[in-house]
């Protein structure tokens, strides 16, 4: 498996009856035919995806793009929004994130745990719930990509809200608890979360018990290596081979401390 770019993997079926072809030097921009009609990709196409690229819409929203050719290679599409593709690119993963020489504590690729800096870790970028982009910690790519898949297997969608967090990042999100401004959740101290060392999952769980997901992931996501750990937060999940072994073994799905 490619585990930073999972999509070089797979074949995409067209499902957008409409799917445009975009401009290659201007990928807001619709591609032409000589009669002055959009150009599309057929609904129902198989399509590889041989390079990717994202266009930043707005402070925390994006399009992912596609450059899109025929599964045999033999016919080239040219680029078009990776939305109009079935699964909506959900869960890719788009490439690696390294951490730049030099980089800081506070840098993007920081690992902490407990309060300290552990050092620089690889992430990969992968397409969010809400088809923004999140970051994972490299190593976890497979074992989350085997959770996805088995639920797939089961007809269930697993799709991530949150993964890695950089330090500003979690002060960010720290700070708009304790000021208690709308949109903020409980959020652990910077340094505290283990949303910046790589093992933290928040997977879109809506409503928790009687959620499709949530109780698959009940049933399920201790054989993949993932438990939950936190009271009252049902979409926090964490890639923690050994816990989740006791949990199995002990019957449950959750660390001892979580009481709801
Ligand atoms: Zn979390």
């Amino acid at each position: 498996m490619n585990a930073a770019e999972s999509f070089r993997d797979r074949s995409f079926l067209v499902v957008d009856p409409d799917a445009r072809i975009r401009r290659p030097e201007d990928l807001m921009a619709f591609a032409l035919d000589a009669g002055g009609r959009f150009q599309t990709i057929p609904k129902g196409t198989q399509v590889r995806i041989d390079a990717v690229k994202v266009v930043e819409t707005g402070s925390r929203s994006n399009i992912v793009f596609g450059h899109a050719t025929s599964v045999n290679g033999n016919r080239l599409f040219g680029w078009t929004s990776t939305r109009n593709l079935e699964g909506k690119f959900m869960n890719e993963t788009i490439g690696a994130v390294s951490p730049a020489p030099g980089a800081s504590r506070f840098g993007p690729n920081a690992a902490w745990a407990r309060g300290s800096f552990l050092g620089q870790i690889e992430l990969a970028a992968i397409v969010d719930a809400k088809l923004e982009i999140e970051r994972l910690a490299l190593s976890t790519i497979e074992p989350y990509a085997a959770l996805v898949a088995a639920a797939a297997r089961d007809g269930v969608l697993v799709t991530l809200n949150s993964g890695f967090r950089s330090y500003p990042e979690q002060k960010h999100l720290h700070d708009g608890f304790e000021r208690g401004l709308p949109g903020f959740n409980t959020a652990a101290r910077p340094g505290l979360s283990n949303h910046q060392n790589g093992i933290a999952f928040d997977i879109a769980v809506p409503g928790g018990d009687g959620n499709p997901t949530y109780e698959w992931l009940k049933k399920h996501a201790t054989r993949f290596g993932f438990v939950r750990t936190v009271s009252k937060e049902p979409w926090h999940w964490e890639f923690d081979v050994d816990r989740a072994r006791v949990a199995l073994q002990a019957g449950t799905f959750m660390t001892p401390n979580v009481t709801a």
